[in-house]
């Protein structure tokens, strides 16, 4: 395997990254492309390039703005280095595939919309709508074996979250629904239900952890996309494994 490569694919990963972070915090607010220039959310000073270096500005700053010194948050330079990990991963696993396509464009998707569940608790329709039809045209090119096994396990996924959100009330929110809907469709009905016990299984550990540190109560809400996300990079990476192990028990 080409060290190059995968050197490559880190290092436009570290910049997508970075990106994903502007596309996480700006599209809910509708600034995506209003504001020209990066700034500090505190002090409203432009960044200079030095200050945009994913992961390692935030490295040689401590963590701090220049300007205003306030704390800026770990999430943005563990995303970037996040993305850089996995668009390595992406190429060492798969080379030059398809199979490469579909995991940039998971990555692209669920870095986003990780980073403004996490910042504003909810998952843009506008970035499920700007992917939609990506994925769509994928499967048209690369389909699943069967092709409606897309169709079945979008279905499924819409029926069984929806009866979850109504039961649960409050648990889960339209958001989420839209998002596991749109994995459904992009890994098919058996994928799916991997993906499905996967997220809740990573969500009640991490929502335990998130509320011991952060000392909240059992009823506030906890943002629960990421946790879809990794739990679909999980089913991405190693799902085949899984479900033959899985299998092998029976
Ligand atoms: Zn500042």
């Amino acid at each position: 395997m080409d060290i190059f490569f995968i050197v490559v694919f880190f290092l436009y990963g570290l910049i997508f990254g970075s990106f994903f972070n502007v596309v996480g915090l700006r599209v809910p607010t509708k600034s995506l492309f209003s504001e020209k220039r990066s700034y500090c959310d505190t002090c409203q000073r432009t960044l200079s390039w030095r200050e945009l270096i994913p992961v390692f500005s935030y490295l040689i700053q401590k963590g701090k703005c220049r300007g205003c010194h306030q704390r800026i948050s770990l999430i943005y330079p563990l995303m970037e280095f996040a993305t850089g990990i996995l668009f390595a991963s992406t190429y060492y696993f798969f080379g030059i595939t398809n199979q490469m396509i579909l995991g940039v464009l998971l990555i692209s998707l669920i870095i986003p919309v990780s980073v403004s569940d996490i910042e504003y608790k909810r998952i843009p329709n506008r970035i499920l709508i700007f992917f939609s039809p990506l994925f769509l045209i994928y499967r048209l090119f690369f389909p699943l074996n069967p092709f409606y096994m897309s169709g079945i396990g979008a279905v499924v996924a819409f029926i069984l979250v929806l009866i979850i959100i109504l039961i649960s009330k409050g648990g889960m929110g339209v958001g989420d629904l839209k998002y596991f809907t749109l994995f459904g469709f992009i890994f098919g009905l058996y994928h799916f239900l991997l993906l499905f016990f996967l997220s809740t299984l990573f969500g009640s550990i991490g929502g335990l952890i998130t509320m011991k540190i952060n000392r909240l109560g059992r009823k506030s809400r906890i943002a629960f996309g990421p946790y879809i996300g990794l739990a679909a990079l999980t089913v991405f990476f190693v799902g085949e494994p899984l479900i033959d192990w899985y299998i092998s028990l029976f």
